[in-house]
């Protein structure tokens, strides 16, 4: 209801604001208008920021919803703690806070610091970062601080730092748009990275002459702009880049003087990849590609120098992802094709901050600033800056050998912030079990649909995007601003000023007396230069001294920023210096000088030799798991479930899978199907229940399916309790692309669709409890703005009417029972008002005659229905409307029948499909499915006529 202003009150102040997107690592710049009364500030729109060097102005569709996801329901707003009966109560913040600061102390008394660990994300900003990582490895003096961006590009980390002697990322956006070639491997941009998808998009209509590769086992969206797909067997990577280098070997394609002058361990590399038949035919034979297609992306690669290899974690996310990381680097080392526009080895980040995490030190093998344990000299130089009496001897535990560690008893309290690990974790079952014996959980988070909260012995109510303050680093470089808009909900607070909270009750007041984010970002920026020697190996440079430390990560200028400064800084790429005129200027490229932070100078090559995925197949688990993220969704949707729109591009769990796998399985398109692995023992390893998404872009032995549900919105559907947790040895990364499982049809003998007013149900837990009566196997939980929608199955011959009564508040006011066929249409009124809407059918089939939920929507919100409305309830649909079908065009919302009803009538193009339905005309995110509905319906109609001809 709107509440209208009497003449005389005073009117809203209206004002604008730049943050950033708190989602891929993309980082685009997000202007927003803000409204402002006399009691609170409200986002009344939202838009790309033009003057953003990472996306000009563009947004994708989950950047664009940003403000459909900031309803304080749902929010945390309280510290709660666990108390003797296992119940969480509301306590005040100074109770939570003593807790806390006593146990750690206590602990670090009677264990040590060694068993306090913590497990950040690449959610939380620099700020929150720097403080935690000074709390836990200066002051606690615990090794053990890893974060969930060890789930993203460690591995890429590591062979940053074998090649470069450093962890730096050689190239920027624009090199995308300026390079000759752009190769895409292990990554769909186009779900993924959806903004710089379409700047290349743009760069390759720009420039006829640039061409795109994409290598990847699935035929993705990003295929779109791809003038050559390589649908390479997983885990092949190093063995297809190994036999490049050899190719470029074989045919004088390398850069001698460069290798020469720039660079180490040429042959020894070269010498790895030959171990192996390097004939083409035999790396095309290892890495199942075509030989002609093989041929001519090494002929591309060798002979363009402007090449950008772009890679993401479908490279990282394995058990030898470092050496597939140095793989790569290797043929542009030996190319010369770095350090140059448009060109270089370019990993790209899966979250917003994860390289700023990586700035301060938040990897358990990294100390601080771009410094590690084994830098000589680090611990001495970090321990000085912080005054910080417990520097730890040796790096930590990574991700998950942490929760092994747990599990083992060695770790006794564990600070979890801004992640959900009881999800995104391999092995996730384990996880729990390891979180359920810990001694002490503290569990920083905005959002209450965490399932990590359920182990929690401490909650801290944690501010989140519009409210976070500080910032983040992008996958260029580059240091936004993220600002804080609007006040956190409650008593939510910033993660870094509770760490900071507790240091100051452990007795670490001048440690942690922070007056805000600026004053962590200057110290911060002073660190990264504090005794930092610019690179200098030329001839006659003058040697380093001996207490300094060579980085490439220094931001020291930044220092200098007063309050002001810091709030009105704009974008800018480290190294940050200061111009002849004091200006600061960033860095766009690395290596232009071709000179590296090894000890002397010179970039690495590595020996690669080439290994398969460590998760084996057999008879019980006889296909490989792909598992990834899809277009509309981010992690474990804790905050992208709360935008209506965002829930259904893909509404439910599912696995894609090759048609002749699911054809020998018995599935068909829509129905449900289970998958399980197999632990060391033999014994059954997870239980994923989803829909089937038979698809012509899956490799026959593979399947692929999404990591994003949790506990909250799917009764199995967590993708991490089917992996095992093993990494790489390297960089601690699991292998998460590549599980081992077998697919079976789901025994179910009905499926219904329930849908109920928002508040009938707490939430998922009286869902499951309903289901657990109903002998339910499976059920889908999708928020809608006037309704949640349900998706359930399940065994057995329900007494629907009793279910009914017992579970939704008011009993049936409409009912229609199909006796001979078990079907079931049925609808509760309150008033006049619907307030839950029922179709069960009998089988194991999904019904092809879906309701038109848009339509079933508008009758939960209208407070009187039509007689009209009424009598089409049971049907699901007024008479005449048609099923729109799954959601392609979420900005929208127009359905994959609708889209595919206009191509048959003549829409046979992308841009008319938009001038007739407005679909793809805003953020662009569904341009690929869109282009790829008009060349099947356009193949059809191909098939067709040839067939009647
Ligand atoms: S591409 Fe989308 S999700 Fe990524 S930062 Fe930009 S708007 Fe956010």
């Amino acid at each position: 209801m709107q509440v209208r202003n009497p003449p005389d009150a005073p009117q809203p102040a209206r004002c604008r604001a730049t943050t950033t997107c708190p989602y891929c690592g993309v980082g685009c710049g997000v202007a927003v208008e803000l409204e402002q009364d006399q009691d609170s500030v409200r986002i009344v729109s939202l838009s790309g920021d033009v003057a953003h060097p990472a996306n000009h102005g563009r947004l994708c569709v989950k950047g664009s919803a940003l403000a459909e996801t900031l309803s304080a329901d749902g929010r945390l707003t309280m510290p709660q703690v666990r108390d003797g009966a296992g119940v969480l109560r509301e306590v005040s913040w100074e109770t939570a806070l003593d807790l806390i600061a006593a146990r750690f102390a206590d602990l670090s008394r009677t264990h040590g610091g060694e068993s306090i660990a913590a497990y950040l994300s690449g959610q939380l900003l620099t700020e929150d970062y720097y403080v935690a990582n000074k709390l836990f490895k200066g002051f606690i003096g615990t090794p053990h601080l890893d974060t969930n961006s060890r789930l993203c590009m460690a591995s890429a980390v590591v062979a940053h730092k074998r090649a470069f002697g450093a962890d730096a990322v050689p190239c920027s956006y624009e090199d995308l748009e300026r390079a000759e070639l752009v190769v895409l491997v292990g990554s769909n941009l186009a779900w993924n990275h959806p903004v710089l998808f379409q700047r290349l998009k743009q760069a390759r209509i720009d420039n006829p002459l640039l061409r795109i590769v994409v290598i990847d086992p699935r035929v993705t969206d990003s295929c779109e702009i791809a003038d050559l797909y390589l649908g390479l067997r997983p885990g092949s990577d190093a063995r297809l880049f190994n036999g490049l280098l050899a190719y470029m070997a074989d045919r004088g394609r390398l850069d001698r003087l460069y290798l020469k002058a720039h660079t180490q361990g040429f042959d020894a590399a070269l010498k790895a990849a030959r171990r192996e038949d390097c004939s083409l035919a035999a790396i095309a034979r290892d890495c199942d590609v075509d030989v002609e297609r093989l041929e001519t992306f090494y002929y591309w690669f060798a002979t363009q120098l402007h090449v950008v290899t772009l890679f993401s974690q479908g490279v990282n996310q394995s058990t030898s992802g470092t050496d597939k990381g140095n793989a790569i680097i290797n043929c542009h080392l030996a190319g010369g094709k770095l350090g140059l526009p448009g060109a270089g080895p370019f990993s790209i980040t899966g979250q917003p901050n994860a390289m700023g995490g990586r700035e301060v030190g938040g990897l358990a093998n990294q100390l601080a600033a771009h410094m590690d344990y084994e830098t000589p000299g680090a611990r001495e130089l970090v321990g000085e800056f912080w005054n910080a009496p417990n520097i730890p001897q040796g790096p930590g535990h990574k991700a998950v050998e942490l929760f092994a560690a747990i599990e083992r008893g060695e770790i006794q309290a564990l600070w979890i912030m801004a992640t959900n690990p009881a999800v995104s974790l391999p092995d996730s079952t384990r996880v729990r079990a390891a979180l359920a014996a810990c001694p002490l959980v503290i569990v920083s988070e905005c959002m209450a649909d965490s399932d990590t909260l359920a182990y929690a012995d401490v909650v801290l109510p944690a501010s989140s995007w519009s409210e976070k303050d500080g910032t983040v680093t992008n996958s260029e470089r580059c240091i936004s601003r993220q600002r804080g808009l609007l006040a956190p909900p409650g008593e939510a607070r910033h993660d870094w000023w509770q760490l900071a909270e507790v240091g100051k009750r452990m007795g670490y007041q001048a440690a942690f007396g922070y007056s805000g984010p600026h004053a962590i970002f200057r110290e911060h920026a002073r660190l990264s230069g504090f005794r930092n020697v610019a690179p200098r190996h030329k001839a006659g440079s003058k040697p380093l001294a001996a207490s300094s430390i060579r980085r490439l990560f220094n931001i020291a200028p930044l220092a200098e920023l007063d309050r002001e400064g810091y709030d009105a800084l704009r974008p800018i790429q480290w190294p940050v210096r200061r111009g002849e005129k004091g200006e600061l200027i960033g860095t766009l490229r690395l290596f232009e000088d071709a000179t590296f932070n090894t000890p002397n100078g010179r970039a690495r090559l590595v020996p690669v030799t080439p290994q398969l995925p460590h998760q084996a197949l057999s008879d019980a688990t006889p296909l490989r798991l792909n598992t990834g993220r899809i277009r509309d969704q981010w992690h474990t949707m804790t905050r992208t479930a709360r935008s209506a729109r965002l829930m259904n591009h893909r509404a439910e769990p599912f696995v894609e899978l090759h048609p002749q796998d699911a054809a020998a399985r018995g599935l068909q398109d829509g129905a449900l199907a289970q998958l399980a692995g197999r632990d060391e023992q033999g014994s059954v390893r997870g239980d994923y229940r989803a829909r089937v998404r038979i698809s012509h872009g899956q490799r026959q032995g593979e399947v692929f399916i999404p990591m994003h549900w949790n506990d909250h919105f799917a009764s199995h559907g967590r993708a991490g309790a089917l992996l095992a947790g093993l990494v790489d040895p390297l960089s601690g990364q699991p292998e998460s692309k590549h599980g081992a499982v077998d697919v079976m049809p789901l025994p179910c003998e009905w499926q219904a669709t329930l849908l109920i007013a928002p508040g009938v149900w707490g939430g998922h837990k009286d869902l499951a409890g309903a289901m657990a009566e109903l002998e339910g196997c499976y059920w889908a939980r999708i928020p809608q703005a006037t309704l949640v929608r349900c998706q359930l199955a399940g065994e057995g011959q329900p007494d629907w009417a009793l279910w009914c009564e017992r579970h939704l508040s008011v009993q049936a006011g409409l009912w229609a029972q199909d006796v001979a066929q078990g079907g079931i249409s049925a609808a509760g009124f309150r008033e006049g008002r619907l307030i839950w809407w029922l179709k069960v059918t009998a089988g194991a089939a999904r019904s092809d005659r879906q309701p038109n939920i848009a339509w079933l929507g508008e009758c939960f919100a209208s407070d009187q229905l039509s007689a009209l409305e009424r009598r089409s309830l049971l049907a699901g649909r007024l008479s005449g409307q048609a099923d729109v079908g799954t959601m392609v065009c979420a900005c929208h919302q127009v359905g994959e029948l609708t889209i595919r009803q206009a191509i048959q009538s003549g829409d046979r193009c992308v841009e008319a499909l938009g001038a007739r339905l407005a679909c793809g005309t805003r953020c662009g995110s569904c341009l690929p499915e869109l282009k790829r509905l008009v060349e099947e319906e356009r193949s059809d109609e191909r098939t067709d006529s040839l067939e009647m001809a």
